[in-house]
């Protein structure tokens, strides 16, 4: 429990939230400004900041918890489609820095566009990073 962080409170009871899941050592609850209704918070109870901290065994059961909750969000709304996103650190749009993902029920043409593609400048850009990733990697 970080005492600064506000998805600990709600976990905690401290601040009142829309819980719909509280299995193990998994939470989920309603987001307050939702992309769409019934757009969901998914968390581990436990604090750690990004993906990069959450432990492997607490990951498997996040995974179980997405995809009840997620199954659960787009039964309830009727939604025909799900997107699954996770913001880590500031730069990425990290707001809340307790690691949680992010379930949105979609609906065919609700007009939402998450974001914007572009193209590398050659085949060889590509591979280059690609490489250096590959290297990164280990
Ligand atoms: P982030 O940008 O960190 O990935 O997302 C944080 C999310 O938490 C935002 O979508 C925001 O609306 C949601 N949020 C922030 N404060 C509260 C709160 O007090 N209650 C609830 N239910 N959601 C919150
Ligand atoms: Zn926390």
């Amino acid at each position: 429990m970080n005492q600064d962080c506000i998805f600990c409170k709600i976990i905690g009871g401290q601040i009142p939230a829309a819980k719909i899941y509280d299995r193990g050592g998994v939470y989920a609850f309603l987001d307050i400004a939702p992309v769409n209704k019934g757009h969901a918070l998914v968390v581990p109870k436990s604090h750690h900041e990004t993906l990069f901290d959450l432990p492997e065994d607490l990951g498997r059961e996040v995974l179980v918890a997405l995809k009840v909750v997620g199954q659960a969000v787009m039964t309830a709304t009727g939604a025909s489609g799900l997107n699954v996103g996770m913001n880590n650190f500031e730069s990425a749009g990290q707001l809340v820095h307790h690691a949680h993902f992010h379930l949105i029920p979609r609906h065919a043409g609700d007009g939402l566009t998450l974001w914007t593609q572009h193209a590398y400048e050659s085949v060889e850009d590509m591979q280059k990073l690609a490489q250096a990733i590959r290297s990164a990697i280990g």
